[in-house]
């Protein structure tokens, strides 16, 4: 659903991603690791389409959304109105589909986004980039802010649409922990190139990616 061969993404003269190469396949979850500035969101917004290579490919299978870091709803609109927006583009207007894996959101539909709680918010996130029915989903940074009770709730949702439902999943992550626990295989990626790749249960017995990502564990 997702491959990506030899990318290279620059900002000006600084290079983001150095020769990132990278498969999500059909109805996997993969794990997307590393630390601050190493390039994840640089990957993910350029998935997306919103930044464009320098050179490489990028192939996406099938229709592709993103939960974007940092949430990025429209605060002072109602959490029905920032869900329509995420159907916009592939013409689905209809939220049921996301209301009945999500149903805590057609509780909140009537309120205004910017109001509710981090963990709530983030739900809209991921109900936003359902909305269009994806077949590959790339979430940045789900638990970013979040505390650990309700990230493993929005986990749960997400194990579920991929189980379910069979649409990949990219999970881009700083917290290895729950990255291991969800995914069956995993990328490290620091400054901007892959340094480690691989079934996370192996990943999670190297020494060095368990002393940088799991506290020395
Ligand atoms: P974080 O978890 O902090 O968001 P990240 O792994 O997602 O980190 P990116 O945001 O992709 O990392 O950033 C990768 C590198 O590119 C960093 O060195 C960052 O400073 C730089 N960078 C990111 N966005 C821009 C931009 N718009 N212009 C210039 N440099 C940028």
């Amino acid at each position: 659903m997702i491959d990506v061969a030899d990318l290279v993404v620059e900002y000006g003269t600084a290079t983001a991603l150095d020769r990132v190469t990278l498969a999500v396949d059909k109805g996997e979850m993969v794990a997307l690791l590393g630390p601050n500035g190493a390039g994840k969101s640089t990957l993910a917004n350029t998935l997306a389409g919103l930044l464009a290579p320098a050179s490489g490919t990028v192939r996406i299978g099938g229709r592709l959304a993103l939960v974007p870091e940092g949430r990025q709803l429209f605060p002072d609109m109602s959490v029905a109105d920032n869900l329509a927006l995420g159907g916009w583009r592939s013409g689905q207007r209809d939220p049921a589909p996301v209301y009945e894996l999500l149903p805590r959101l057609a509780d909140l539909a009537g309120r205004r986004a910017g109001v509710l709680s981090g963990g709530e918010q983030q739900m809209v996130a991921v109900g936003r980039a359902l909305m269009s029915r994806p077949q590959v989903l790339v979430v940045d940074e789900l638990s970013l802010g979040l505390a650990p009770n309700i990230t493993a709730d929005l986990a749960a949702h997400l194990t579920r649409l991929n189980r379910e439902q069979g649409v990949a999943v990219l999970l881009i992550e700083q917290n290895a922990r729950l990255a291991f626990e969800l995914c069956s295989r995993a990328y490290v990626l620091e400054s901007g190139q892959v340094q480690a790749e691989g079934p996370c249960a192996e990943l999670a017995g190297d020494p060095r990616v368990a002393s940088a990502y799991l506290g020395g564990a």
